[in-house]
């Protein structure tokens, strides 16, 4: 038990911001004497972080490129090491050996009908100091593209999607040869060149359309914030859906004792050669292509007539990378808690960057530091938490979340005893708070949010948050929420640090960040950076510290609490809807096939044609059969019965009782494993979580129910069927965990 309350003499300190102890409220989880203690220590925990130091180490981290195997990515873990021992916490870095590929040549060129070399460059911005650091920084690419060698007539592909390409399919237009040009946006871009070479095409460009986050969306850099004629998005296209991380070490640790595969036998290597360019270097490309006028949707904002092709335009594309093996390194800090030392809350953000970062990463990693730089102060006032907390700044999110994974793999079997909770950010600006994750902390998160204040509207977040989305609801959806107590999160699918914990260890995940209010197009090019952060984000910090402020209360609130507070009647509740929502998918795929069956043989799409822009008619389909729900309504209908039997029995019990709940505490970090099934999501079996995982198709967006959602979108109905089954006993498994947890507060 913890529950020393702070000195009497630091109320003077920390003066109007400390409220008195005795109308704390009711914390879920505590016992009244614990939330009074737990209300006071997070009071001053909120009055610590500092707009100025956020500023300050901001300006430190990403004064210099930082990607990963450079020399300012290893100098900016030292010194955030440093800062950790310089605050009195106990921290290390750990290291791991993984593959990085760097560029070593890069040609576009269009050899037909007339010859233009693209110029792959980003210019320096007189205005903006760091983006002249041309020798540190990494050059306009996407990294894990395979080496290649390709000449051959353009395609455009919009997006380059499965939807697209079925439309490509009416136009009579094939990629079989070709070499695709993608717009970015509608997926993650590492899906764009595994579908093109799915359907067959030999090379992939992809750029980023003023439509998107150029001079459609507004004034660009640097007299505003949008992306300029010559500013190329970076990123990964390692095929993460499959798995994330070192390519050569899936599910282990790429310590220096791993068996690593040969670079050939890697999986999540691209098929085809891929770069990134900007919209200067696709303009003369996309205007000397011809055939049939792009669909409406998939036209930019460019000044040019899009045409899908094939050629005549010809492009000559030449990729060659140094594929090396570079050290990441991971900082660490362990804040031991008592008396349940054993049981884990983690945070992270990752601190490496594509160029300077001052956004992504580090607008969320300077939050960060200032959490731990808060939790070290607490401690020397005589806090200290019941269970321990672990902070960790990772390095090679960029590249495919490498630091995260390798660490999550390393320590596999301690995370998955001992770890309840993972919260991560990554970048953070102004607005709402983002609140998404694993549906057994929802009504947790939003107590959290409830207590913290937005810094200019000067009401909790929550309210805000609330009104805003009342505010914005389609009308048959506002009302629900005015009503329901909690406002629904989102569920995660891949894109950052949580992936190791939620989707392939199964523990219950959070990811924390204010947005909404500045746009940008400046994400994984050289100009973000500290000039325009400061000039067009959150220049003055003050939503920083928010997102210091909320992420460390929920750390402390979940470590502190006497019975850790999950709930699952909400996560029942939001499984109720992905239920129908399978359901309904089938019933409309269906529909749509019945449908579409019957317009061919009427001949619908012939006549309806114009003679003179040919088209395909789409082939004929069977029609699925009848699924057998059943399963899965079984398993809910038990999921539901164990969330409120151990609701009832959560509000009955008395808090007060370490020996009785600590048992209860050891069930419940089990209970979100439940969610998991050694062998995976079919044909990937590193995605553990039968609940939440990312899209095949959809990269970063989130399928939850994969097996069963992913089938019937892919119309294997036997495999659906099958899912159905899988997913139903996953639930089955997971209502009898919270049902033993139930039996141990009754
Ligand atoms: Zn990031």
């Amino acid at each position: 038990m913890n529950l020393t309350r702070p000195l009497a003499c630091l109320t003077l300190l920390f003066g109007a911001a400390f409220a008195p102890a005795a109308d704390a409220p009711a914390l879920r989880g505590y016992s009244p004497d614990s939330a009074r203690s737990e209300h006071d220590w997070e009071v001053m925990f909120r009055a610590i972080p500092s707009t100025q130091n956020l500023h300050d180490y901001l300006q430190r981290l990403s004064a210099r490129p930082h990607h990963v195997g450079s020399p300012y990515d290893k100098e900016n873990a030292e010194w955030i090491l440093s800062k950790f021992k310089e605050w009195g916490l106990d921290a290390h870095i750990e290291t791991f050996d993984v593959l990085f590929p760097t560029p070593k040549t890069r040609v576009v060129e269009m050899v037909a009908p007339q010859h233009f070399a693209a110029k792959l460059e980003e210019p320096t911005v007189a205005v903006d100091p760091t983006s002249s650091q041309h020798d540190e920084q990494l050059p306009t690419y996407n990294a894990y593209s395979i080496d290649g060698d390709v000449t051959a007539p353009l395609v455009y592909v919009n997006y380059g999607v499965p939807a697209d390409y079925e439309q490509l399919d009416r136009l009579g237009v094939s990629v079989k040869g070709a070499i695709v040009i993608a717009r970015y946006g509608g997926s993650w871009r590492g899906i764009k060149p595994k579908v093109a070479a799915e359907h067959g095409a030999v090379g992939c460009l992809i750029y980023s359309d003023p439509h998107e986050d150029g001079y459609y969306a507004g004034e660009v850099f640097p007299q505003g914030p949008y992306r300029p004629k010559d500013g190329v998005q970076r990123g990964s296209v390692m095929d993460m859906p499959s798995y994330p991380g070192d390519p050569l070490t899936p599910g282990v640790g790429a310590d220096a004792n791993a068996k690593r595969l040969a670079i050939k036998d890697a999986q999540t290597l691209t098929k085809i050669p891929v770069l990134p360019i900007s919209y200067g270097d696709a303009q003369p490309l996309l205007a000397a292509m011809t055939g049939p006028v792009a669909p409406e949707a998939w036209r930019g904002a460019l000044p040019i007539t899009y045409r899908v092709g094939p050629g005549p335009a010809r492009v000559h594309l030449k990729l060659e990378f140094n594929w090396d093996t570079k050290k990441i390194y991971d900082v660490i800090a362990r804040i031991p808690g008592s008396p349940y030392t054993d049981e884990w809350i983690v945070r992270g953000n990752h601190h490496d960057a594509w160029v300077n970062g001052a956004d992504d990463p580090l607008s969320g990693t300077v939050a960060l530091m200032e959490e731990a730089r808060g939790f070290a102060a607490l401690q020397k006032q005589g806090w200290k938490p019941k269970r321990t907390l672990i902070y960790c700044v990772w390095d090679g999110e960029e590249e495919g979340l490498l630091g995260s994974t390798e660490w999550a793999e390393e320590h596999d079997q301690e995370l998955r005893r001992h770890a309840a909770m993972y919260i991560n950010s990554d970048s953070n600006s102004r607005g709402f708070l983002g609140m998404a994750g694993s549906h057994s902390l929802e009504k947790f998160i939003n107590g959290v949010a409830r207590d913290i204040e937005d810094p200019e509207k000067k009401m909790p977040v929550w309210k805000r948050n609330q009104l805003a989305r009342i505010s914005r609801s389609p009308a048959s959806e506002r009302d629900e929420v005015r009503r329901r107590p909690d406002l629904r999160i989102g569920a995660l699918g891949s894109g950052s640090d949580y992936t190791a914990f939620i989707d392939h260890l199964g523990i219950a995940s959070l990811n924390l960040g204010y947005g909404g209010e500045d746009g940008g197009g400046i994400y994984h090019s050289i100009y973000d950076d500290f000039y325009w952060y400061t000039h067009f984000s959150d220049g003055d910090f003050i939503y920083g510290r928010a997102l210091a402020q909320t992420a460390g209360t929920a750390m402390m609130r979940f470590a502190d609490a006497d019975l850790l507070p999950y709930d699952f009647t909400n996560f029942a509740e939001t499984i109720r809807r992905y239920v129908d929502e399978v359901q309904k998918l089938w019933k409309t795929e269906s529909d749509e096939i019945r449908e579409r069956n019957k317009e061919i043989e009427e001949g619908a799409f012939t006549a309806a044609a114009d003679p003179r822009k040919p088209t395909v008619p789409p082939p004929a389909e069977t029609q699925p059969p009848f699924l057998n729900f059943a399963p899965l309504e079984n398993g809910l209908a038990a999921l539901t019965h164990g969330a409120e039997r151990y609701d009832r029995a959560f509000r009955k019990v008395a808090m007060d009782q370490p020996g009785r709940l600590q048992p209860v505490n050891e069930k419940l970090i089990q209970v979100e494993r439940g969610l998991t099934l050694p062998d995976g999501l079919p044909g990937r079996p590193w995605f553990e979580n039968q609940i939440y995982a990312p899209g095949m198709y959809t990269g970063y967006g989130v399928k939850t129910l994969p097996g069963v959602r992913e089938a019937i979108e892919q119309k294997q109905w036997k495999e659906a069927d099958e899912q159905i089954a899988r997913v139903g006993k996953v639930l089955e498994k997971e209502a009898a965990l919270i049902e033993q947890a139930a039996a141990g507060l009754e």
